[in-house]
């Protein structure tokens, strides 16, 4: 039998390598951007059309390519940045591979314009599927344009693989971003289908971040800055009360590159301990300079994360570095001149009226008589009953469920399906005319056939507002309540896709919001049981969830609109309700389709049984 073993073609090798190196427009996208980087570009412009399957091409002010560099750029480990092994101990550029181009070539059609200062003539070269289909002296200006077009033309099950518009553009701006905030001295802009997303001038970081991040953070950001012999720490982090739940707005950069790294987050997080709401993580932009010769800089080229030598020293460095930024501003006002509004001080009119703070209170209270004992010290109970009472909905409490939802929606349909048996024994126990009693502003209780019933009444409120937002969406109608005073929310480029995208449902559960700026949105109305209500916070958990979720359709974006405004909206415990009130919400509850649970999984009902109640006695 003869040999079998062969050498893979330059091209099939490349293609391979690509598999690796790209994946989607993104990585063509910070690829690019970082060779521009490197040839010392001041200006930067990134151009897509269709989310990067059609068109990605980045034009940059850099030092250009003579006509063989132009032509050597293209083969596998071709690279200007390193000629040895040491080299690797002391890099300064984000690329030194020289694996990008070869793989983009292989992989797509790819057009390259480049000149230095000092030639001429420019050179231009027409490449597809790793061959040279033309080569051309032309005129253009100094710089280099690279062209990528119809990304995996020649690998249909690459391109299967990609995702919606949508969701790749949401991949190349958190790319994009890694890149253009840590180089705020790099004018960058990009474009989508023809619609400028981001005109970034030169600037300070903080600067950047807000061009990039929506100036909702201007007046968040606490300045961190530590010099040891080790490293530098510079950058920012978010106040306290800017953190979020989710967790969007972390960057860690080293010598200029964006990296993950769970261990130094914790030591943020550290630094943060008690300060921050439940669930809720900081917002941190944190950078790291150091010399290459302390970290592992053969990194694999998509991988972001970064091992360092002295790991446990730089924790304690930036624990404490993050402590004192957010020390300093518990102790002194944060009077901040670096933004680029003016100060939100209210001007006082003259015309205007003050009135003096008015205090709500009950001439009547006797809080001797039972009728208006607080529901938080027992409703009508004394505390040897109380002490029982506790103990019987400790159960109820204390139920498995799953956890809150914010990244991913618990499908409602998946709910009625395991609630079904149960929805079918409940729904016999609703007798309407029946005397209901509500427990600690928390729960309604009544009297049923087998037992004692617990009706939880925010989760409860939740599951009624849900079914119905659904169904105002789904019928294309519904109402809003117009708001006084229109609320303004500033978003990130990022985020206004999304809220672009959410809409036009969010108007049919009441939200009339209109574009008001670039990135900028007005809120004039709100669903009814919002009135009053601060609707930023739930438009952020909303936009939040849908940038998380990695479920698409428009069903799943209804329901999370519809939960989302639901849980907001429902009636928060602590709240007393009318026996109106609550003979109302247990119709409407029974008359849902699933009254068992909340959208959110979370059961609504219980009940204690009349043995367990013989039991206990
Ligand atoms: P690497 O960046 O790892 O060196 P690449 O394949 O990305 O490898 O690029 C190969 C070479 O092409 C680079 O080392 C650089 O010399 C040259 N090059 C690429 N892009 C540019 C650009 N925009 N301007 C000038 N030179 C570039
Ligand atoms: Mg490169």
């Amino acid at each position: 039998m003869s040999d079998i073993i062969h050498l893979l073609p330059d091209s099939v090798a490349n293609q391979i390598a690509a598999g690796e190196v790209i994946q989607r427009p993104a990585s063509v996208i910070k690829e690019l951007v970082e060779n521009s980087i490197d040839a010392g570009a001041t200006y930067i412009q990134v151009v897509i059309k269709d989310a990067g399957r059609t068109l990605i091409q980045i034009i940059d002010n850099g030092k250009g390519m003579s006509e063989t560099d132009a032509r050597m750029a293209f083969e596998r480990h071709a690279t200007s940045k390193i000629k040895s092994a040491d080299d690797l101990f002391s890099l300064h550029t984000m690329g030194f591979r020289g694996e990008a181009l070869a793989s983009i070539c292989a992989i797509a059609q790819v057009e390259l314009r480049t000149r230095r200062e000092e030639d001429e003539l420019g050179t231009f070269i027409e490449m597809a599927g790793s061959k040279v289909e033309q080569q051309k002296p032309i005129s253009c200006s100094k710089g280099t344009i690279f062209s990528v077009k119809n990304l995996f033309f020649n690998i249909p099950a690459r391109r299967k693989f990609l995702k919606s518009n949508a969701t790749e553009l949401n991949h190349i701006l958190t790319e994009f971003n890694r890149i253009a905030i840590i180089y705020p001295d790099i004018a960058f802009s990009l474009t989508h289908n023809d619609e400028e997303i981001y005109q970034l001038p030169e600037s300070t970081l903080k600067q950047r971040i807000i061009n990039i991040l929506g100036k909702g953070l201007s007046n968040h950001l606490l300045n961190i800055y530590t010099e040891t012999s080790l490293l530098t720490i510079s950058g920012f982090v978010g106040k306290p009360e800017s953190a979020r739940k989710q967790m969007h707005n972390q960057y860690f950069f080293v010598n200029g590159r964006y990296m993950r790294h769970p261990y130094f987050h914790k030591a943020v997080m550290k630094a943060f301990d008690n300060m921050l709401a439940p669930e809720t993580s900081p917002n941190y932009f944190i950078c790291f300079n150091i010399d290459p010769a302390n970290i592992d800089v053969n990194i694999h080229p998509t991988k972001t994360e970064i091992k360092f030598e002295n790991e446990q020293a730089i924790w304690s460095i930036l624990l404490s570095a993050v402590k004192e930024s957010l020390g300093k501003f518990s102790v002194v006002p944060d009077i901040d001149f670096d933004t680029d509004g003016s100060m939100d001080i209210p001007i006082l009119n003259s015309a205007t009226k003050i009135h003096a703070p008015q205090v709500d209170f009950n001439p009547d209270y006797n809080p001797f008589k039972q009728e208006y004992a607080s529901p938080s010290t027992g409703g009508n109970y004394n505390k040897r009953e109380q002490f029982d009472w506790e103990k019987l909905y400790e159960g109820f409490e204390n139920e498995k469920t799953p956890e809150p939802i914010q990244a991913e929606i618990t499908l409602d349909s998946h709910i009625s399906d395991a609630a079904d048996t149960k929805h079918e024994e409940t729904a016999s126990l609703h007798q309407p005319g029946v005397e209901y009693f509500q427990f600690k502003g928390k729960y309604i209780l009544t009297s049923v056939k087998s037992g004692l019933m617990f009706i939880d009444q925010h989760r409860a409120h939740m599951r009624i507002l849900f079914e119905q937002y659904l169904q105002f969406i789904t019928q294309r109608k519904g109402l809003s309540q117009q708001i006084l005073f229109p609320e303004l929310i500033d978003l990130s480029a990022e985020d206004s896709l999304i809220m672009e995208e959410l809409k036009e449902d969010l108007a049919f559960v009441g939200f009339d919001i209109d574009k008001f700026g670039k990135n900028t949105y007005r809120v004039n109305g709100v669903p009814a049981n919002m009135d009053g209500m601060s609707c930023l916070p739930v438009l952020e958990e909303m936009i939040s969830a849908q940038k998380e979720s990695t479920l698409s359709g428009k069903n799943i974006i209804q329901e999370r609109i519809a939960l989302t405004v639901s849980k907001a909206a429902a009636i928060p415990y602590g709240k007393v309700l009318s026996a109106q009130e609550i003979s109302n919400m247990v119709d409407s509850l029974f008359s849902c389709k699933n009254h068992n649970y909340a959208p959110d999984g979370k059961p609504i009902i219980n009940i204690l049984s009349e043995e367990e109640i013989e039991h206990r006695l």
